[in-house]
């Protein structure tokens, strides 16, 4: 099949900027040194535009995970576009056919499919969507959308007026126009495109799949790190609408932690949150595909089989009580209304199902771990 065209703006723009990054930036600092005020300035740039994909492109307006003050909008439309990673339009709407989508080498924008190349930045080298770019059709909510629709028409003014505007004023405040102009405007950029590139291509490829096998998409606490909590992509995949990628407390998500001290502020609201039955209903229905899966290909495994099933049952009903209870103390506590001894005997049930939940959680996992070793020896 004929290839499409080169799309030769993306080609020179991403190889120009790189080569300039790798060479500009260290010659300059070896040549005259960087201020720790200029890093400084740097980290806080690379969080600006990088949180304005993830919390206001990403998981705003792609995926309408909760709802912000509209000043807040404003200030991720114009970290978005100091990313440089398109309008938040187009963003979302490649961004939703992704989900739908996901892997289909031909639909999928950015197929991990194709390959690491094809995923991280080859889809942007050639012109893949043809027509089909500028329909906005799956983004009709995002078309009312005042902020993003004024980012959209004015996209290319505020791309110059922020990438050379804020290192300009940051150099004219803090000294060395063109230190910060390499730093904050080049090496920033370039890192902060790569960063959320990774996301498509690397956090499809390398790292684990607990709550779904049936896409490419992977969970990694370690590009976590770069992405600013976009790392957990297979919880994503399957939860989309989640306010959190990350969902532990531990788990480093500044995504999230924003989001929720927006939250905390009366600048966000409506936060959606998967319910934790969900969660572990899908990671106990991936890991029993999985042994099984590997079962059916022992000889004689129909005992091991029965016993894996009956022991998911158990686990399904111990977690189907234990979050009936929750929800019910949840109410209660919103309510306020129960009497003390009622509500000291409702919590030694709440502690009790919690309990038998947990050890059945664990004995699930062991026979899993038994099960899955035995079907490699
Ligand atoms: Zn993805
Ligand atoms: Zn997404």
């Amino acid at each position: 099949m004929k290839k499409p065209p080169i799309i030769w703006t993306n080609v020179l723009f991403f190889s120009l900027t790189f080569l300039a990054a790798i060479t500009l930036v260290p010659w300059y600092g070896f040549s005259y040194g960087y201020t720790s005020t200029q890093w400084i300035a740097f980290v806080g740039c690379m969080f600006y535009a990088g949180l304005s994909i993830t919390a206001g492109y990403h998981r705003l307006w792609a995926h309408k995970a909760y709802d912000v003050h509209p000043v807040i909008e404003v200030i991720f439309a114009l970290g978005g576009a100091f990313a440089l990673q398109n309008s938040a339009l187009h963003w979302s709407s490649d961004h939703r056919i992704h989900h739908g989508q996901v892997d289909d080498p031909i639909k999928d924008p950015y197929a991990a499919t194709n390959g690491f190349w094809y995923s991280h930045i080859g889809w942007m080298l050639r012109d893949y969507q043809g027509e089909q770019y500028g329909n906005y059709s799956n983004c009709r909510d995002l078309q009312k959308n005042k902020v993003v629709m004024w980012q959209h028409r004015h996209y290319m003014k505020l791309v110059v007026a922020t990438n050379f505007g804020i290192p300009l004023l940051l150099g004219l405040m803090l000294g060395d126009v063109w230190g910060m102009l390499l730093l904050v405007g080049l090496l920033r950029l370039v890192l902060s495109q790569h960063f959320t590139f990774f996301i498509n291509s690397l956090a499809h490829i390398w790292g684990s799949r607990p709550y779904t096998e049936k896409n490419t998409a992977r969970d990694n606490g370690f590009l976590a790190l770069f992405t600013y909590g976009e790392g957990y992509h297979n919880f994503h995949h399957i939860f989309a609408s989640d306010y959190r990628n990350g969902i532990k407390w531990y788990h480093y998500d500044p995504t999230k932690w924003m989001i929720r001290s927006l939250a905390a502020i009366g600048l966000a609201s409506k936060l959606k949150r998967t319910p934790i039955e969900r969660i572990e209903k899908a990671k106990a229905e991936t890991l029993m595909n999985k042994t099984q899966g590997r079962l059916a290909k022992l000889p004689l495994a129909q005992d091991k089989l029965t016993l894996l099933q009956s022991e998911y049952d158990l686990l399904l009903k111990k977690l189907q009580h234990f979050c009936a209870l929750q929800k019910r103390v949840l109410e209660i506590k919103r309510n306020k209304m129960m009497k003390q001894c009622e509500k000291s005997a409702l919590m030694t049930q709440y502690h009790e199902l919690e309990a038998a939940w947990e050890n059945q959680k664990q004995a699930w996992l062991a026979l899993n771990a038994r099960l899955l070793k035995a079907s490699f020896s």
